[in-house]
C-alpha cells in the first residue's frame, strides 16, 4: 500500500510523541529500550507481535514428554505447512508457538533462504542457544586486512566497555582463558566438560600449538550475582528446555531482562501487534520525524512521533522497513543514496558436521543437561592469510551418552523401554559456524507487486554460498576428522548438509557500518549517514560476520549507541546536515 493511500490516524500528534521510538523488542530493541528508558528517555517500543509475559506465557515450560500430544515432535502436516521453520532444530512441540509459521508470513526466495523469524515481544531472544562470545580485535580488522566488504569504522577496544555493560547485566557464564582471538569478559562461573569431553580436551590442546578446546560462553546463569537478583532471575537449573521460555529467568531474554528493568523506569511504553509499515522522513526538517504503524489485528494505521528512531527489525525485517521507507528525497529507501541498502547481506555457515563415537567411559555418567556447548575458537586465518579461503570458522564440539536403545532395531516392547532406561554408547560432535564474506550481489529488495496482508511489500532474498564458502567446509571436514582422530574417536562420519543460507539464523548486514558515506549506511554510531535521527542497532548494521555468535555484539552495539544518542544535544539530533 502506498504511504500517501493509507488511511492515518493520527490520534492527535502530542498524545503520539514520544521522546524516542524502538522498532523491535528482541534482543537489540530490548537493549536500546533499557538504555534510553535508564537516562529517562520516554520510549514507545513498537512490535509487530503478539505480547509474551515473563513466566506467565511459557505453557510448556515444565511439561513432561508425556504430557506432549506427539511427545515432543510435530506432526507430519504442520511439517509439510511450514517447509522452512520446520528445518529449525528448535521448532518442535513444545516451542512452535514462538515461531513464525511460513503461510503467515511469505517472502520470495529469489534463491533458497531459510528465514527462521519470531514475531512476539522478545522476539528471538525467547528461542535462542545462549551461545555469547565476544569479537576480538581481528573480526574488526578483517575487512581492511584482508581487502573484503569495507572498513570497520570502529575497533574491538570500542566495544570492549560495552561488552562489560551487556554481559554484567545479561549474566554471561564461561572461563577465562586468556586467548586474543576470542577476548575475556565479565563471567559467571563457567560449566563443567563431562569425563569424555575432559580427554578429549587434553588430548587435542596437548597436540595442538594453535587449536584450543574450550567450554563455551553462555547467557544461562550459573550463579545468580545481585544485578541478576534484582531482575528477578536466578540460577539455572541446567534443564536444557530453554527455547521454551525460562520460568526461573535463568538465561537472558528481552522478557525476564531488558524490558521488565525498562519498565521500572516508568519511562516505557511497549505496544505490541504494530507492525512498523515506514520510517516517516521530513524534507522541511531534514530528519525523520516518526514512523507509520499498522495495527496487526484491525490493520488501521497510526502514525507516531519521536526524535530518536531506533530500528531493531532484527536484520532483514530492519532492512525491509527502511527499504519501504520512501520519500521524494529518499525514493530507493531512507538513507540509500548510492544503492549500499538491501546489499553486502552474509550469515554464518553451517553446513560441516562430523560424528563419531568414543569408548573407555562404559561406567561414567554425568548430571544435568548442560545448555551450552564446548567450543574451539578459529584456528585459520587469525594472524596471517593461511589458505586458500578467506577468514574462517569456530567449531561446537562435545561428547555426550545415548540411551541403550538408540541403535535398537525394535521401537516398541519391553526390551524397548528396558533398553530406554539403560546408558548406552558415547559419541561425540563437531560442527563449524564459519565466515561468510559480504558481497554486493548477495541482497534483500522488495517485491514491486507482491504484498502481504498489511499491505506491506513482500521480501526478496538473493543470497547464495560461493566458493570461498565450499573451501571453507571442505577445509573444516578435513581438520575436523584429523582433531576427532587425535581424540581418540572412531568411526568417525563427515557431513555436508548443504543446508540453504539462513538456517544458521545469524544473517547480517544490508546497512552496513562504514566511514564513507558512498559505500556505507550508517557512521560509528549506527546513524544513518543521510538521517543522524535514526539509528541501526541490530545485525543488519554489521559490516562483516565474524565467526563467534553475533547477538552480543548486537547487544553492546546498542548499548553504546543509545548512550550515544542520549548525549548528543537535541539540536545535534534535529539536522541530519552535521557530518559522521
Ligand atoms: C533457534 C535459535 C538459536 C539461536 N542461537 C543463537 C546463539 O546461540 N547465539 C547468538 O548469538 N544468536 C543466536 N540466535 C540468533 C539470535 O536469536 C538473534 O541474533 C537475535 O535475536 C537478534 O536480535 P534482534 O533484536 O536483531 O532480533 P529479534 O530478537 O528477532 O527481534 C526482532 C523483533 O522485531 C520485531 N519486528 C520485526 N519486524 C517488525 C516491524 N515491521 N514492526 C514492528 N516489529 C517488528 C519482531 O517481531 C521481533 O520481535 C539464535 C536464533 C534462533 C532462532
Ligand atoms: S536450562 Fe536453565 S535457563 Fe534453560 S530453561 Fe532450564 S533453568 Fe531455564
Amino acid at each position: 500500500m502506498p504511504a500517501d493511500s493509507l488511511r492515518i490516524n493520527t490520534k492527535g500528534i502530542s498524545k503520539n510523541t514520544y521522546d524516542a521510538i524502538v522498532i523491535g523488542s528482541g534482543i537489540s530493541g530490548g537493549w536500546a529500550a533499557k538504555e534510553l528508558c535508564e537516562h529517562g528517555i520516554k520510549t514507545l517500543v513498537l512490535e509487530r507481535g503478539r505480547n509474551v509475559t515473563h513466566v506467565k506465557d511459557y505453557p510448556t515450560a515444565t511439561k513432561h514428554p508425556w504430557q506432549f500430544r506427539h511427545r515432543g515432535r510435530i506432526p507430519l502436516a504442520l511439517e509439510k505447512e511450514n517447509p522452512v521453520v520446520s528445518k529449525c532444530y528448535a521448532f518442535d512441540e513444545s516451542a512452535q508457538h514462538f515461531f513464525v509459521k511460513d503461510k503467515e508470513h511469505p517472502y520470495i526466495q529469489e534463491k533458497p533462504f531459510d528465514w527462521i523469524r519470531g514475531y512476539q515481544v522478545g522476539g528471538k531472544s525467547l528461542m535462542w542457544a545462549r551461545e555469547t562470545q565476544r569479537w576480538s580485535r581481528f573480526e574488526f580488522e578483517a575487512p581492511a586486512r584482508d581487502g573484503f566488504a569495507v572498513d570497520w569504522p570502529v575497533r574491538y577496544e570500542d566495544l570492549a566497555p560495552w561488552y562489560s555493560h551487556v554481559e554484567k547485566f545479561a549474566g554471561i557464564s564461561g572461563n577465562k582463558d586468556g586467548i586474543e582471538h576470542l577476548p575475556d569478559g565479565e563471567f559467571l562461573p563457567p560449566w563443567e566438560f563431562n569425563c569424555a569431553e575432559k580427554l578429549i580436551r587434553q588430548k587435542v590442546n596437548n597436540y595442538y600449538k594453535d587449536r584450543r578446546m574450550l567450554m563455551g560462553r553462555c547467557a544461562n546463569l550459573t550463579k545468580a550475582g545481585e544485578l541478576q537478583l534484582q531482575q528477578g532471575r536466578t540460577q539455572c537449573q541446567a534443564r536444557n528446555l530453554c527455547h521454551r521460555g525460562c520460568p526461573y529467568g535463568a538465561y537472558f531474554s528481552s522478557n525476564s531482562s531488558t524490558l521488565p528493568w525498562a519498565e521500572k523506569t516508568g519511562s516505557l511504553t511497549l505496544q505490541p501487534d504494530s507492525v512498523v509499515h515506514s520510517v516517516i522522513y521530513d524534507e522541511q526538517k531534514g530528519r525523520a520525524t516518526g514512523v507509520r504503524v499498522i495495527d496487526a489485528k484491525t490493520k488501521q494505521v497510526t502514525e507516531y512521533f519521536a526524535r530518536i528512531i531506533f530500528v531493531n527489525a532484527a536484520c532483514l525485517n530492519s532492512n525491509l522497513v527502511l527499504l519501504n521507507s520512501t520519500s521524494n528525497r529518499f525514493p530507493n529507501g531512507l538513507g540509500n543514496d548510492y544503492d549500499i541498502l538491501g546489499r553486502y547481506i552474509a550469515f554464518q555457515n553451517y553446513r560441516g558436521s562430523l560424528n563419531a563415537t568414543i569408548d573407555d567411559f562404559e561406567d561414567e555418567y554425568y548430571y544435568g543437561r548442560r545448555p551450552v556447548s564446548p567450543l574451539m575458537p578459529s584456528f585459520r586465518n587469525v594472524y596471517k592469510q593461511e589458505t586458500d579461503f578467506l577468514r574462517g570458522y569456530l567449531v561446537f564440539w562435545g561428547a555426550y551418552r545415548n540411551t541403550g536403545n538408540e541403535n535398537s532395531n525394535e521401537s516398541i516392547g519391553a526390551n524397548f523401554k528396558d533398553a530406554m532406561s539403560e546408558a548406552g554408547e558415547w559419541g561425540a560432535y563437531m560442527s563449524m559456524q564459519g565466515e561468510v564474506i559480504p558481497k554486493h550481489s548477495n541482497q534483500v529488495r522488495l517485491s514491486k507487486d507482491v504484498k502481504d496482508q498489511w499491505g506491506i511489500p513482500q521480501l526478496i532474498t538473493s543470497v547464495a554460498y560461493d566458493d570461498n564458502d565450499e573451501k571453507m567446509v571442505k577445509d573444516f571436514l578435513t581438520q575436523g576428522a584429523e582433531i576427532l582422530d587425535v581424540a581418540g574417536c572412531k568411526n568417525i562420519v563427515q557431513n555436508d548438509s548443504k543446508q540453504a543460507p539462513g538456517l544458521d539464523i545469524h544473517e547480517m548486514g544490508g546497512v552496513r557500518m562504514g566511514n564513507d558515506p558512498k559505500t556505507s549506511m550508517l557512521n560509528k554510531w549506527n546513524q544513518l549517514h543521510a538521517c543522524k535521527n535514526v539509528f541501526v542497532t541490530d545485525g543488519a548494521c554489521m559490516t562483516s560476520v565474524g565467526n563467534q555468535n553475533p547477538s552480543l555484539t548486537f547487544m553492546a552495539i546498542t548499548a553504546r549507541a543509545a548512550n550515544y544518542a542520549v548525549t548528543i544535544s537535541s539540536i545535534a539530533l534535529s539536522t541530519c546536515a552535521s557530518s559522521s
